[in-house]
């Protein structure tokens, strides 16, 4: 049985950032097209952030510290729309995840529910309206099916990234209607939404280290 502790939580927080350090040039790139082109730089930089955090409090048993201080580095290091919103999104699942030495499914799919329902909250924003949303949302409806049909976390991850693919095709398809691309109407259809992208890259990276 896989252990999701904080030592574990440290090590995919490591994986992201590598991941969003090399995806940098192509969040930025679909960031130009429809926002402002700065997804890439600011995510990188903020991984960048929390690695170099993280490594400081290995000894910590707390996943919900880890993940408390994932969000506030965030936070405080990413700028734009979506520094605030995944900022939130680890808080609130720090904030569930209080006094956990590990995370089992129930206790994983607990933290990614609170940090979705972070995101709605802070961004006003729901699914269908061209933001991380649409890759998150069916994600974690993934997630909860698979772990509910008996799933191990692993199996359930990699579910909830077929789905969180899905729905970045899916903004191709869609007009925005919240944050800078929203300015750009109909002119933002045919591009997929960077924050889904970023959001998908994360999840692979958490499938990938588990
Ligand atoms: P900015 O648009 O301020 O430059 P970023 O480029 O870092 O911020 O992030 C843009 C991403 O943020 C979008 O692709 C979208 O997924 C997400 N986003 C923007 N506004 C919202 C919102 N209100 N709710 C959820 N996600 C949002
Ligand atoms: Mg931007």
């Amino acid at each position: 049985m896989m252990m999701l502790d904080s030592k574990k939580m440290i090590k995919i927080f490591n994986h992201i950032a590598s991941t969003v350090e090399e995806e940098k040039a192509f969040l930025t790139e679909l960031d130009t097209a429809i926002g402002d082109g700065d997804h890439g730089i600011n995510l990188a930089r903020g991984f960048h952030a929390v690695a170099e955090k993280l490594s400081q409090m290995a000894d910590d048993d707390d996943t919900g510290s880890v993940l408390k201080t994932v969000g506030m580095q965030l936070v405080s290091t990413v700028g734009g729309a979506s520094g605030p919103l995944y900022g939130t999104a680890f808080m609130k699942a720090g904030a569930v995840s209080k006094g956990k030495r590990e995370l089992d499914a129930a206790g994983f799919l607990a933290a990614f529910e609170a940090a979705v329902d972070g995101v709605k909250m802070r961004g006003k924003a729901v699914p269908g309206e061209k933001t991380m949303l649409d890759a998150l949302c069916p994600a974690c409806d993934a997630l909860k099916i698979s772990i509910a049909g008996g799933d191990d976390l692993k199996t359930a991850v990699w579910k909830s990234v077929e789905a969180a693919e899905k729905g970045v095709a899916y903004t191709k398809t869609i007009i925005a209607t919240k944050g800078r691309a929203s300015y750009l109407g109909e002119r933002s259809l045919g591009h997929q939404d960077p924050g889904a992208t970023s959001s998908l890259l994360m999840l692979r990276a958490i499938a990938e280290s588990l």
